[in-house]
């Protein structure tokens, strides 16, 4: 028989993750502080519910994806969250970007209720959400990750366990970095070409096979040179990850110099009102410095 499902957190990335497991044949109930998300993915097919605590009485396998530490905390440890609920031998899967520090401490207040938890979120943003491609990137005990590994799979093209609770959300830092110094050293390089005359989309084209060349570069210069900012990924996100990363280097003792400066740009950009744009838009950082605006 298949397991029963909650879903809490039905957004950007969690109302198509939440509609391809109703597709693929699940009972869902699901739940938003958000009462017309609810109501969206319930008109598909879930049931609804008033709070996180009636989603984890109504299923076997609790899934939350919501914005940071602090709202997965409150939906699973606060008043009317996931452990008053919780069935025993549940399992909860939080497949939100959080601190991999506060994963291990939200797993070891579920265990005492003799619940289970990995945490596992995903890289692939909202177009590969909703074609069930994402890649999921998953920390926990091994027997915990096979019961549930179907489920995960409705969701992604690949799944893969990294480790114990908390590596999920370690691998997702390291992803977050790489792809921010990532756009920082576009951004740096096409206002350099930019400057100096020459075109930085033919730029783009002559190293885009070369070593240089990156998913980013590709992702993201097309939409630069159209000036289109529209997220996507939006810029208060990824300063969201970084600051869980920085956290996260200071805890384990990995000083990480290149993402604390990417993250200072991201900050002047949100000072500038621009924290809803996608993080592709922290190419405005350099033009600012230069004087000067990468376009066709
Ligand atoms: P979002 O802000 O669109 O959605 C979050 C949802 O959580 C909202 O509907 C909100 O109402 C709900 N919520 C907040 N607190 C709640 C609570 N206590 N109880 C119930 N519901 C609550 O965010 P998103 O873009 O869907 O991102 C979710 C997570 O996925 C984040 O951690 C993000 O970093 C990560 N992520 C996002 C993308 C992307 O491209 N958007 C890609 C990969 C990973």
């Amino acid at each position: 028989m298949k397991k029963k499902i909650g879903f809490i957190g039905l957004g950007i990335m969690g109302k198509p993750m939440a509609i391809n497991l109703i597709k693929a044949g699940y009972e869902l109930t699901v739940y938003d502080i958000n009462q017309s998300a609810v109501e969206e993915v319930a008109a598909l097919g879930a049931s609804k519910a008033a709070s996180s605590k009636e989603v984890a009485e109504k299923s076997d396998v609790i899934i939350t994806m919501l914005p940071n530490s602090p709202h997965v905390k409150a939906a699973v440890l606060g008043e009317n969250g996931v452990l008053e609920g919780a069935r025993p031998n549940s399992i909860l899967i939080d497949m939100s970007s959080i601190a991999p520090l506060v994963s291990q401490e939200i797993a070891a207040k579920v265990r005492e209720k003799g619940m289970e938890m990995l945490d596992a979120p995903v890289s692939g943003g909202e177009p590969k959400a909703i074609d069930g491609t994402l890649a999921i990137m998953v920390g926990g005990p091994e027997e915990v990750f096979k019961q549930v590994e179907e489920i995960l799979s409705v969701m992604a093209s690949s799944v893969t366990l990294v480790g114990e609770i908390g590596s999920g959300n370690v691998t997702k830092l390291a992803n977050q970095v790489i792809v921010a110094l990532n756009i920082a050293a576009m951004s740096e390089a096409m206002v350099l070409a930019q400057k100096s005359g020459v075109d930085p989309y033919q730029v783009y084209q002559a190293i885009r096979k070369g070593l240089a060349g990156s998913t980013v570069l590709d992702a993201k210069m097309p939409l630069v040179v159209e000036r289109n900012f529209k997220p996507g990924f939006r810029i208060e996100l990824h300063i969201k990850d970084l600051l869980n990363a920085l956290e996260t280097g200071h805890d384990v003792g990995a000083p990480m110099p290149l993402s604390s400066q990417v993250m200072e740009m991201m900050q002047v950009l949100k000072a500038d009102g621009k924290a809803g744009d996608d993080h592709g838009g922290l190419i405005q950082y350099y033009e600012k410095l230069a004087n000067v605006e990468v376009g066709k």
